[in-house]
């Protein structure tokens, strides 16, 4: 999330930056109530209910506008939706949801933040400083990498972490997935769309794939899957050629054309500002209690940042309330005593 500015919210960048206006720090608070640093759905969604508590949010997004959901194809499990729609339509009726109540927005991200004084302090790329007295964290995470040779140099160049993004440029070639997870199959399925051939290399025999997914990406003709199998390389010279593969059974190694490799094999936490800040746990994701709490009182983290369990928009929309809610008690708590900032 922190990598690289993407202001685009979409689908092979359907929507028109220009249209992405800020709606926030032109008259701000000298210390605001609650800063919300995050836009996917657990940030807009403890937008939402901070705006309608009247605390006056500010939310900062992020380099990438609506997190991971603003790049998926299709969301069809998200309450209220029965037809699905898509990841960048639900981020901007989240956002336009926020806004109606008086959230403000800022496109930019938290290059720091000080949870040592009170009131925090939150830094900015975009070189604004501002101070809170509660701090809602919901930057997310990040597609994980394969870590094998030739992908980073061929990332954008056949190598993708983005198959609503990029799967356009796949229409008649073929296309290795990896991952045996919801979204390589979900993504993978998208992909038939373009591409005449779709193969998911997973690395065990058994998918990890929920039964719906499961079942649609079994009876597609266009799908096969390469059991035990993982990628030791993508090759070639300016745009990927071919990948090896290694059967972690059988030994075999075989190396595989293709046109592209679209990556899916989990998430990593966007915790990098907040080592020796927060308390994180083993594979460092922000460690929270049921109230959203983190190790100081007064910051609050919801979604991907805190949960490496169930990683839903539906879940994360719904942290994003409780670490709202309890945020508007602690501020509650802390007026009562004088807004010393020392509430628990
Ligand atoms: P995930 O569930 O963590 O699956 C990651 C997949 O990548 C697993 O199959 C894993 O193999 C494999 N993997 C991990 N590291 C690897 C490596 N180094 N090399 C090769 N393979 C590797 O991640 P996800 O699919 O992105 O899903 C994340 C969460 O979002 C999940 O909770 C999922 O249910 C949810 N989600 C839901 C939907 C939906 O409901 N429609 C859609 C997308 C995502 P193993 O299986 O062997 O561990």
């Amino acid at each position: 999330m922190f990598e690289g500015l993407n202001l685009s919210l979409g689908v092979g960048g359907s929507e028109d930056p220009e249209a992405v206006q800020n709606s926030g720090a032109t008259s701000r608070p000298e210390v605001e109530k609650v800063i919300i640093v995050g836009s996917g759905p657990a940030g807009w969604s403890a937008a939402i209910y901070a705006a309608r508590a009247d605390l006056h949010p500010l939310l900062l997004t992020g380099n990438e506008l609506g997190g991971q959901v603003a790049i998926t194809t299709e969301v069809e499990n998200y309450p209220g939706f029965p037809e699905g729609l898509t990841g960048p339509e639900l981020v901007e009726k989240m956002r336009a949801q926020a806004e109606r109540f008086g959230a403000a927005v800022e496109i930019d991200y938290v290059t720091e933040i000080d949870v040592n004084g009170r009131p925090f302090g939150v830094t900015t790329a975009g070189g604004r400083s501002y101070r809170a007295q509660a701090l809602i964290i919901a930057t997310g995470a990040s597609p994980r990498k394969l870590g094998v040779p030739g992908e980073e140099r061929l990332t954008g160049r056949g190598v993708s972490y983005c198959a609503t993004c990029d799967g356009f440029f796949f229409r008649g070639k073929e296309i290795v997935v990896v991952g045996g997870g919801d979204s390589a199959l979900e993504e993978g399925l998208f992909l038939t769309k373009f591409a005449t051939k779709v193969r998911v290399v997973h690395r065990r025999d058994q998918l990890r794939a929920g039964a719906v997914l499961k079942h649609r990406a079994e009876a597609n003709p266009k799908i096969d899957f390469l059991w035990n199998s993982v990628v030791t390389r993508i090759d070639g010279d300016t745009k990927v050629q071919s990948v090896t593969l290694k059967n972690v059974v059988t030994g075999e190694v075989k190396e595989l054309p293709t046109d592209g490799v679209f990556v899916y094999v989990g998430h990593l936490p966007n915790n990098q500002l907040f080592a020796g800040k927060l308390a994180m746990d083993e594979q460092g994701y922000v460690i929270t209690d049921k109230l959203m709490r983190t190790s100081v009182p007064g910051v609050f983290a919801a979604g991907e940042i805190q949960d490496p369990r169930y990683r839903q928009v539906a879940t994360s929309a719904g942290q994003g309330v409780q670490a709202a809610l309890e945020a508007q008690k602690y501020l509650d708590e802390l007026e009562a005593h004088g807004g010393a900032g020392q509430a628990a």
